[in-house]
């Protein structure tokens, strides 16, 4: 089932006014864009409360680029400390050498740019346009798309991966205005981590829980295949999983740049998409990946 374009309007509109009275209080909302991208590297993989202190941290030490550009990388390893993944510290490094040498310092306001910056996909990218300098970006994560599926399909999660297919009907709840679209993307992804909780949502908190399908529906359990816990989660494992199922869903072969965006962590993708292609799971011919 799929909402009106005034169903859309109504939803977006009492999300955002929710999010302006609910939001919590988070350091990097009334940040500089270099503070952004920092949480979006540290977000990728980590959970906002353990996010917190770190980010501090680093930006007490490094407030902008440059301080962090002057320092080797192994500086930012070592600061990254027990966030995991310390490859995207590496990565963070080596954007902030880029924008040091190439933006003057300052975090470019493009996506285009933004995604021609180490470790910077095109979640991340539209992230960063969207939080830090107020674009017009269609920011999908997992909260979001939470929000969406049972909002707009009636299902309780969405698929492991987002299609293209997905990423246009996030397109069709943007609204016109970039400022209100920023607003919106912020919004859905508060709404998705605080009231429409993977496990237990509380709908009857929710703004929108009249307009939403899930629930007139009677809230029907997921019936694709099994989520995994959180063991799982942001493994090797699960990303293998998350590129092979786009390549499944697109009979037609998918690129190999769209097959890494599916994945926040691009050196992860690379080297899971390198696995997969060595197991022979999935085929490559020059750009183009099919099963
Ligand atoms: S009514 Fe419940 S399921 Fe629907 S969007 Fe709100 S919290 Fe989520």
């Amino acid at each position: 089932m799929d909402s009106t374009r005034d169903e859309r309007r109504e939803a977006v509109r009492r999300v955002c006014d929710w999010f302006l009275e609910h939001r919590r209080d988070l350091p990097w909302r009334r940040t500089t864009p270099w503070g952004v991208m920092v949480s979006e590297f540290m977000l990728q993989q980590t959970p906002v409360q353990r996010v917190l202190g770190p980010w501090q941290e680093w930006m007490t030490r490094w407030p902008e680029p440059d301080d962090l550009a002057a320092e080797p990388p192994g500086a930012a390893v070592a600061a990254w400390g027990r966030l995991g993944y310390p490859r995207r510290a590496q990565r963070l490094h080596r954007a902030a050498t880029v924008i040091s040498e190439q933006h003057g310092g300052r975090v470019p306001a493009t996506q285009e740019e933004l995604r021609a910056l180490p470790g910077v996909g095109q979640y991340t990218a539209a992230a960063i346009f969207s939080f830090a300098f107020g674009g017009r970006a269609v920011v999908l994560d997992t909260n979001i798309r939470r929000v969406l599926h049972r909002l707009d399909k009636g299902e309780q999660y969405p698929p492991v991966s987002a299609t293209a297919r997905e990423w246009r009907e996030a397109e069709d709840w943007l609204p016109e205005d970039p400022a209100q679209a920023a607003l919106w993307a912020a919004a859905s992804m508060e709404l998705g981590a605080l009231v429409c909780t993977a496990r237990n949502p509380r709908c009857d908190d929710c703004p929108v829980r009249d307009l939403c399908t899930w629930r007139a529906l009677g809230h029907p359990e997921h019936d694709g295949p099994p989520r995994r816990g959180q063991a799982w989660h942001g493994t090797d494992r699960q990303c293998r999983g998350v590129l092979l199922d786009l390549v499944r869903q697109n009979p037609d072969g998918v690129t190999v740049e769209l097959a890494l965006d599916a994945w926040a962590d691009r050196g992860q993708a690379e080297r899971s998409l390198a696995g997969l292609l060595a197991d022979e799971l999935v085929r490559r011919d020059g750009e183009l990946l099919t099963l």
